[in-house]
């Protein structure tokens, strides 16, 4: 069994149309969505776990490029270097998922990296730089299964 997480952008024409159930009726492929968000501009990002057979995997991702859906490997993850945020709330502005969000009544900016869906709007929003975006392979060093490094919120 071949299994990979993938980051999925698709225009909003692309998801009315029901292009992720293809993959099992079509390509015999089982998918876990991990995370979905509709971003500004109306862009969706969907990250799923896809599993099957090496060859239905490459049939199942070339049908939705075919679709129009870009795709992606989710091997970055985004982290904030805490000790650079300044708290000043830009980011707030632009994360569609409110995986970064204002604590009140302390006025702290917090990271809910579980709500997190790799979109990046929230690095070159940031003054200082304080949030990164890094490969996986060292996220697995610090976290102890590969859904807690990349950061997504897991249906049960
Ligand atoms: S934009 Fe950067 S510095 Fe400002 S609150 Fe967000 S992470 Fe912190
Ligand atoms: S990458 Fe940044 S803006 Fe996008 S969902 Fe994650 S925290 Fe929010």
């Amino acid at each position: 069994m071949y299994s990979k997480i993938l980051v999925l952008r698709f225009s909003s024409e692309v998801a009315q149309k029901p292009v992720v159930y293809h993959l099992t009726r079509d390509f015999d492929l089982v998918f876990n969505i991990l995370n979905a968000a509709i971003l500004p501009g109306k862009e969706g990002v969907m990250v799923l776990e896809l599993s099957g057979s090496r060859k239905n995997f490459r049939d199942g991702v070339k049908f939705l490029k075919n679709s129009g859906i870009k795709v992606q490997n989710a091997s970055r993850e985004v982290k904030r270097v805490a000790a650079r945020c300044t708290h000043c709330g830009a980011c707030t502005a632009v994360c569609p998922t409110g995986a970064l969000s204002i604590k009140r009544p302390e006025m702290e900016v917090v990271f809910d990296q579980e709500k997190c869906s790799i979109c990046e709007l929230c690095v070159p929003a940031c003054p200082p730089r304080a949030m990164e975006v890094r490969p996986i392979r060292d996220a697995f060093l610090e976290s102890t299964t590969a859904r807690e490094a990349v950061g997504l919120s897991v249906r049960p």
